[in-house]
């Protein structure tokens, strides 16, 4: 059999989604990345020749032990892997159709003629551009029709192979040249476009950093003029390269620049402005004149007219977008047509065409994924069968009895939602959010109790070892009233234990237990697990939370976070879930008072740790990560700790807990702060997760500014957990900015964590609200989670409506089709499958 080609716009996605992501390995529904990649690789293209095919298969060897290697080692490979799938592909597409056209040296070793291969597209002696018919145009059809072999091979930098990619290659801007503005009437905090002529140009090492090349460009217009400056970091920094720089932006070339006004003691300026070429001086570019023009994001070798110049000749072929929006739909929320919308995307008619296209475009982003986590759960439900777990029953009820309180509201509310899952044989998926303090814990054994009581497991998950361990201890001090055993298991849990709990799990004597990732384990085995209870669950990937479940039968699962995340977040994030919100925290509970100071009114502050210790209060002092280096993390956490129990409090008992600690350290180090042996902790963020001890009432939080402000929420939930006045202080550094002053000041006023995570995701963005590490959104080329959150209900409105319809979605079969594309593109990870 002749070994197909492989889908190399595929691979190549694959690999830019992983660079993306920081080289996570990333998980697809199917495969993980390396597998993908593996996969993808293990049957290279009919007749490379040796030297070709050994690097292929070295290169598929490496993906196969990807796991093991570094960061900086992904990191090459991948790139590594991209230039040379390119490179491949473009052998063999050249082999195909334009051998040698480009006038491209010829190759050493040549590829075979491959009789398997499609055959060439035809290649159009004129441009079907212009006259706007798409009749010699097709979707899947490569650039080279368009803008010939080599820039269609530059094209591909962007990966933009077919002219399907480049009509959704959206533009990230435009410039409407129509309403420049002029640069003698600029005001700072206007984000605007100066058209003008270089009046000089020059580029040059910055005399105090090595690695930095400065561009500075000077551009003048009727009214005035202005100096701008661009800075360029690392391999920028050759002498060749700042030479053709210089030569992009000739004296007497007109440029646009575009950027927000920022006014400083030399004058104003735009802040990292675009700077485009729009007329070297011997061609006027029709194209780009008194209109709105689109801004392309660009990669060296390709230029913004080659672009725009791709994206024009392949409009026509917009005719042949089939939409899969029904009509009805389209009405009822006032969208745009899909050809419509992406032609007016790139090139508007006006402003206003250009909102319409955006919306409908937007929508699209939303709706599909929307669609696709639905679809999912609902197939997920229908395909696997759970227990049925009893609600009533005394154990419970017995529970109920135990409680020195009574229920919030929220929480019966939610309590009802969980029984009522329980009670479907479909698996429950249900995410609980809550703040902190608003008893996510009682809800959580109400849970459990519900599953032994029909004769079932439960597990609670935890992320770290502290937290784990106070479960534990808390669960046992309920469970022993109704007679019931529970164990914890951790990596620290000695063998002899180990060994005696895991037989009482396999024969189901033990009902419940309590760990860490350690649960995950091999040799962990449950007799009847009928829940899963998750803390803390955006600590865990997906791919620890599956191995949990496949650790019983379709095992109900409950996720719990105290890391309120906005709505448009929440339904991107976790669309495939049920989530509960227990947005009530229990009476009596004072709010925590909060100030923010700087460095001068350090002594107050102290002053009110020492009033507070004096009444037997007990304090935390927390540390931010101020290096990159977790060592001098550590130097700072352990100097502060020093100076606090030498100078400051020498009359009282400072303890320290760091990252760095072993788990016995730890949990010595939290356990005498709990008893209250120690009365002033200095720790570093580890404290975040789940610590509680009622007695303390001041958070002391050093460099406040270098934290999001739902981290610092997190922290500040540590205290006001008993019945006396609580206090966050939030030191700021004596450097930090006044915006940044200002935006914890949004702590001073609120204790509301839905909404000040809604601030922090408007202030920092999205991305860095969920932390970095396991954000995990994907990748809208258009959509933004602040911006467009009315758009997104509207798209989560459609879609539940289409669903509830038709859950197998047959009765629309391009929207099917659309979906299967989109979804797993959207979600990065998918299209690994
Ligand atoms: P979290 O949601 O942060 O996990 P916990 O479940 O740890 O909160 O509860 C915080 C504290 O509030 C615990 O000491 C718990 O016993 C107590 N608590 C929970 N529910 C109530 C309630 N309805 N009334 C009073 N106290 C409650
Ligand atoms: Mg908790």
């Amino acid at each position: 059999m002749a070994t197909e080609l492989p889908d190399w716009v595929r691979l190549q996605k694959a690999l830019s989604v992983e660079a993306q992501r920081g080289y996570t390995d990333l998980q697809g529904n199917e495969y993980r990345f390396s597998e993908f990649l593996q996969v993808s690789l293990e049957a290279p293209p009919g007749n490379l020749l040796s030297a070709d095919l050994r690097r292929w298969q070295s290169m598929a060897a490496q993906f196969g032990s990807y796991a093991q290697l570094t960061q900086q080692q992904r990191e090459e490979l991948v790139t590594d892997a991209r230039k040379f799938l390119l490179d491949m592909e473009r052998v063999c597409s050249s082999d195909r159709t334009s051998r040698n056209s480009e006038g491209r040296k010829p190759r050493q070793h040549r590829l075979v003629a491959d009789s398997q291969a499609p055959v060439a597209q035809p290649i159009k002696a004129t441009s079907a551009s212009d006259n706007g018919t798409a009749a010699n145009l097709s979707l899947d059809g490569g650039l080279t029709q368009l803008v010939g072999p080599r820039n269609a091979a530059r094209l591909g930098k962007l990966g933009l192979y077919t002219l399907y990619d480049v009509l959704y290659y959206f533009p990230r801007d435009h410039i409407d040249y129509a309403r420049q503005a002029n640069i003698k009437e600029l005001e700072p905090g206007e984000t605007v476009t100066v058209v003008g002529k270089v009046k000089r140009c020059d580029c040059f090492t910055s005399p105090r950093n090595k690695k930095l090349s400065i561009l500075n460009v000077v551009l003048k217009d009727n009214t005035g003029q202005i100096k701008l400056s661009r800075f360029f970091a690392g391999r920028h920094s050759s002498r060749g390269w700042q030479e053709m720089q210089k030569r992009m932006y000739p004296i007497g070339a007109i440029v646009a620049a575009s950027g927000l006004v920022k006014k400083s003691k030399y004058g104003i300026s735009l802040d990292n402005p675009q700077l485009e070429v729009l007329d070297d001086g011997s061609t006027i570019a029709s194209m780009n004149v008194g209109r709105v023009v689109p801004v392309y994001s660009l990669t060296e070798g390709v230029s913004a007219d080659l672009v725009r110049k791709a994206v024009k000749s392949a409009l026509p072929a917009t005719e042949l977008l089939p939409d899969p929006l029904p009509a009805k739909l389209r009405e009822k929320y006032g969208l745009l047509e899909l050809p419509t919308a992406i032609a007016q995307i790139h090139f508007p008619e006006d402003r206003t065409m250009c909102e319409e296209a955006r919306r409908r475009l937007v929508f699209d982003e939303f709706f599909y994924l929307q669609l696709g986590l639905l679809h999912r759960r609902q197939g997920q439900k229908q395909a696997q069968t759970s227990a049925v777990l009893a609600a009533q029953g005394e154990l419970i009820e017995n529970f109920y009895q135990l409680l020195p309180f009574k229920l919030t509201n929220a929480q019966q509310r939610v309590i009802g939602e969980i029984i009522a899952d329980l009670a479907k044989p479909e698996p429950m998926n249900r995410l609980i959010q809550g703040d902190v303090g608003a008893g996510k814990t009682v809800v959580a054994v109400v849970a459990m109790l519900a599953a032994i009581q029909a004769g079932y497991q439960a597990a609670l998950m935890a992320p770290t070892e502290v937290l784990a361990e106070q479960h534990y201890k808390k669960l046992v001090s309920w469970f022993n009233l109704l007679h019931l055993p529970v164990e914890l298991l951790t990596g620290s849990t000695k063998t002899a234990k180990r060994k005696q709990i895991l037989p009482q799990l396999e024969t189901g004597e033990l009902p419940v237990l309590v760990g860490t990732h350690a649960l995950i384990q091999d040799p962990v085995n449950f007799h009847k697990l009928g829940l899963i209870v998750i803390d803390e669950q955006h600590r865990f990937g997906v791919g620890q939370r599956a191995k949990l479940q496949q650790k019983g039968e379709a095992p109900h699962v409950m996720t719990m976070t105290a890391t309120p995340i906005p709505r448009t977040l929440a339904l991107t994030l976790h669309g495939d879930l049920d989530v509960s919100q227990i947005d009530e925290l229990p009476p009596g509970r004072q709010g925590i008072q909060t100030s923010v100071l700087s460095g001068k009114d350090r002594k107050q502050a102290y002053e009110l740790i020492r009033r507070e210790v004096a009444q037997g209060r007990q304090v935390y002092v927390v540390l931010p990560l101020i290096e990159e280096s977790e060592k001098l993390d550590l130097k700072s956490a352990i100097e502060e700790y020093q100076r606090l129990q030498d100078v400051v409090f020498p009359e009282f008992t400072v303890g320290l807990l760091h990252g760095r600690m072993s788990s016995a350290e730890k949990e010595a180090a939290i356990g005498s702060f709990r008893d209250g042996e120690t009365q002033i902790i200095v720790s570093t963020t580890v404290v975040e997760v789940g610590v509680d001890v009622p007695n303390a009432t001041v958070m002391l939080i050093e460099n406040a500014e270098r934290f999001g402000l739902s981290q610092l929420h997190q922290l500040r939930g540590r205290v006001g957990r008993g019945a006396d006045k609580s206090y966050c202080i939030l030191m700021t550094h004596p450097k930090a900015t006044s915006d940044a002053r200002q935006r914890l000041n949004v702590m001073e006023q609120s204790q509301d964590g839905f909404l000040i995570a809604e601030m922090d995701m408007r202030l920092r963005g999205p991305g860095q609200v969920l932390g970095t590490r396991q954000s995990g959104l994907p990748d809208f080329a258009l959509a933004s989670l602040v911006e467009d959150q009315e758009i997104l209900v509207l798209a989560r409105d459609a879609a539940e409506k289409a669903i509830a319809k038709d859950a197998t979605l047959d009765r629309w079969p391009l929207l099917k089709v659309e979906l299967e594309n989109r979804y797993q593109r959207l979600l990065g990870g998918a299209i690994m499958t």
